[in-house]
């Protein structure tokens, strides 16, 4: 997985800002995990960090904008990124599920965030569940695969055959 590690030592009480604008740790990141996408506004990042007893809150928010397939017509559909998040990075993370990663570590200068590591999730939860070239694409027709916001096809869909029309083509697909 790729990493990215900021050192937290000498964090003031009151918290300081971090910027993260490397396109390129994002670039990998999708490499690594198959993720068909491209910049199209660069992605930055900025984390408030703020020192607990325990761990650190993080503040933060993910800004820019990606191309990637639209899940409809497997055309180009870019993706606005505009997300905030709030989250609690502990030292002893008890919560933590085995085999998830811990974006704290502790070195001899202090205490160390994989910046990657966190905003990877959160650049996850800021996509919308399906990426679509525009809220009305229509797809590809499930029977002749054409672009149907490029052309309408000739095949019927069938909610718009026939009661008759339907019942003959459920005879034809049996006999076959
Ligand atoms: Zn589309
Ligand atoms: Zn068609």
């Amino acid at each position: 997985m790729v990493e990215h590690w900021i050192g937290l030592a000498n964090l003031p009480a009151q918290g300081r800002e971090f910027s993260f604008d490397d396109q390129d740790v994002w670039r990998k990141l999708w490499q690594e995990f198959h993720y068909d996408m491209e910049i199209v506004v660069p992605i930055s990042a900025r984390l408030n960090i703020v020192p607990q007893q325990d761990g650190y809150l993080i503040h933060g928010r993910l800004h820019g904008a990606i191309k990637t397939m639209c899940h409809r017509c497997l055309e180009e559909a870019e993706v606005t990124l505009d997300h905030d998040f709030d989250g609690f990075e502990a030292h002893e993370d008890e919560d933590l599920v085995e085999g998830e990663p811990n974006h704290l570590r502790n070195c001899d200068t202090g205490w160390e965030l994989d910046v990657a590591g966190l905003l990877w999730e959160e650049f996850l939860l800021a996509l919308p569940e399906k990426m679509l070239c525009a809220d009305t694409c229509l797809g590809l027709c499930p029977q002749c695969g054409k672009n149907r916001n490029l052309e309408p096809c000739a095949c019927s869909s069938p909610g718009s055959q026939s009661p008759l029309a339907r019942a003959l083509q459920g005879i034809k697909i049996k006999t076959n």
